[in-house]
C-alpha cells in the first residue's frame, strides 16, 4: 500500500451495504471506490465506477484502481473473483453463494442443519420429497435472496408447479419448526483477531427480514461463537461474516451464511462501540478490531417506502437511515434503529408497521 495516501478499498457493488461501508470509512482513514451502475445508492457518499460485475475483465480493470477489494453481495460469479486482492477470499464467497456447498460445509464443520436433498429436475424433486417429507421448501442453489428463488410445498402435487417456477439446480429443505431465528455477526482480521456482536433475534415475513433485536442469550451466544470461530478459521476468513440460525430448544441449526456485512447488524451503527461496517474495514485493512460492546437495540427494516417523517420525528431516540432509493414494493429502502429501552418508540413503530402491512 502507498504510504503517501490513504488506503483505497474497492467495493464490488454500490447498494446500501456499500453506502454504509463508505460512511464508516473516514473513521479508519480509508478511501472508498465502488463498482456499480449510475444511480446506485452508494453514489451519494462515494464515487461509483460503472462496472459489469459479471465481466472478469471489467472487474480486473476496476481492481487496478484500488489497493484491495471487498464485496457487498455473495452473488458475484466465483470465476470473476479469482486472482484478485479480495477480502473475504473467493473460496469463502463461492461457498456462501451455493446453498448445497454451504450445507456440506456446515456439516463438515460439525454444525446441525435442516434436512436437505439436492434437486436437479422434477424426478429428483419427487425422490427428495419422499426422503425429506412435507412441508418443505424448494430453494435455488444460487442467487436467492429475500425469499426470492423459493417455493414452499405443503402437498406433493405442487411439485410440478414448484419445479416449473424455479427450474434451476435447487435443494429441498424440510421445514423447521423453530422457536426463533437468530444471527451472529463476527469479524476476523488479518492477524486472526476475532470479535463477536451479541446474537440478534430476527423476524422475517415473506422471506424478508422485518425486525432485528439484539438480545442477550448467554448460552446460545457461546455456542454460536464456538461455531463461527471454527467456520472463520476453516475458511481463512478475513472480514465480517454473518451466520443465520434456527433456534430449536437448545440447538442451533445453521440456515445460511453471508460473507459480508449483514442486514441484521445494521443496529450496530448506533448500538455498538464499533459498527459492523467499521469492523469490516478494520479487519480487511489489517487494523485492530474495535470494541463490540453494545446496548440492546431494535432495528426495523423499511420495505417499499420510508415511514412518513412525522412517525419517527416524535421519538428523538429513533435513528432514521434512508438509503435514498426509489420506493418500490418489496424493496429495502431504509431502516430505523431504536434503543431497546425506548419502549414507547418501539410500540409506536410496531403499530405503524402492523397498520401499514409492511
Ligand atoms: P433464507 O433465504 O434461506 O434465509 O430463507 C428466508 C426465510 O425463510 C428464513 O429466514 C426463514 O424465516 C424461512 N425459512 C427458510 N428456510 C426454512 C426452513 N427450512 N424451515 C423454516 N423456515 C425457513
Amino acid at each position: 500500500m502507498n504510504a503517501q495516501r490513504p488506503p483505497r478499498v474497492g467495493i464490488l457493488g454500490a447498494g446500501q451495504l456499500a453506502l454504509m461501508l463508505a460512511e464508516a470509512a473516514p473513521a479508519v482513514g480509508a478511501d472508498i471506490l465502488c463498482a456499480g451502475q449510475p444511480g446506485d445508492c452508494a453514489e451519494q457518499v462515494a464515487p461509483v465506477l460503472p462496472v459489469d460485475l459479471g465481466n472478469p475483465h471489467e472487474v480486473a480493470e476496476f481492481a487496478r484502481h484500488v489497493d484491495l477489494l471487498t464485496v457487498e453481495s455473495e452473488n458475484i460469479d466465483a470465476h470473476v473473483l479469482h486472482g484478485l486482492p479480495l477480502y473475504p477470499n473467493a473460496r469463502a464467497i463461492g461457498t456462501a453463494q451455493d446453498r448445497l456447498l454451504e450445507k456440506h460445509f456446515f456439516l463438515d464443520c460439525g454444525l446441525e442443519v435442516a434436512p436437505f436433498a439436492p434437486v436437479n429436475d422434477l424426478i429428483s424433486l419427487h425422490s427428495a420429497l419422499r426422503e425429506i417429507g412435507l412441508p418443505a421448501i424448494l430453494k435455488t442453489r444460487r442467487l436467492g435472496y429475500d425469499g426470492k428463488g423459493q417455493f414452499r410445498l405443503t402437498h406433493a402435487d405442487q411439485a410440478a408447479e414448484a419445479w416449473e417456477q424455479l427450474n434451476a439446480p435447487c435443494i429441498l429443505e424440510g421445514m423447521v419448526q423453530f422457536d426463533t431465528e437468530v444471527s451472529l455477526i463476527a469479524a476476523r482480521n488479518r492477524s486472526g483477531q476475532l470479535a463477536f456482536y451479541p446474537l440478534t433475534e430476527n423476524v422475517h415475513r415473506e422471506g424478508i427480514l422485518r425486525v432485528s433485536r439484539a438480545a442477550s442469550h448467554p448460552e446460545l451466544q457461546a455456542l454460536a461463537e464456538y461455531h463461527l470461530t471454527h467456520l472463520l478459521e476453516r475458511l481463512d476468513y478475513i472480514g465480517v461474516l454473518a451466520v443465520e440460525f434456527f433456534v430449536v430448544g437448545s440447538h442451533l441449526l445453521a440456515n445460511e451464511m453471508a460473507p459480508r456485512v449483514h442486514n441484521s447488524g445494521h443496529w450496530t451503527i448506533e448500538g455498538s462501540e464499533t459498527s459492523q461496517f467499521e469492523n469490516h474495514l478494520r479487519a480487511i485493512l489489517g487494523l485492530p478490531l474495535g470494541s463490540t460492546k453494545s446496548r440492546p437495540s431494535v432495528m426495523f427494516n423499511c420495505i417499499g417506502s420510508m415511514p412518513p417523517p412525522e412517525v419517527t420525528a416524535a421519538f428523538p431516540s429513533v435513528a432514521r437511515h434512508d438509503y435514498g432509493k426509489e420506493p418500490r414494493p418489496g424493496r429495502k429502502v431504509g431502516h430505523l434503529t431504536v434503543p431497546a429501552s425506548d419502549t414507547a418508540a418501539i410500540a409506536a413503530l410496531v403499530s405503524f408497521f402492523q397498520a401499514s402491512g409492511k
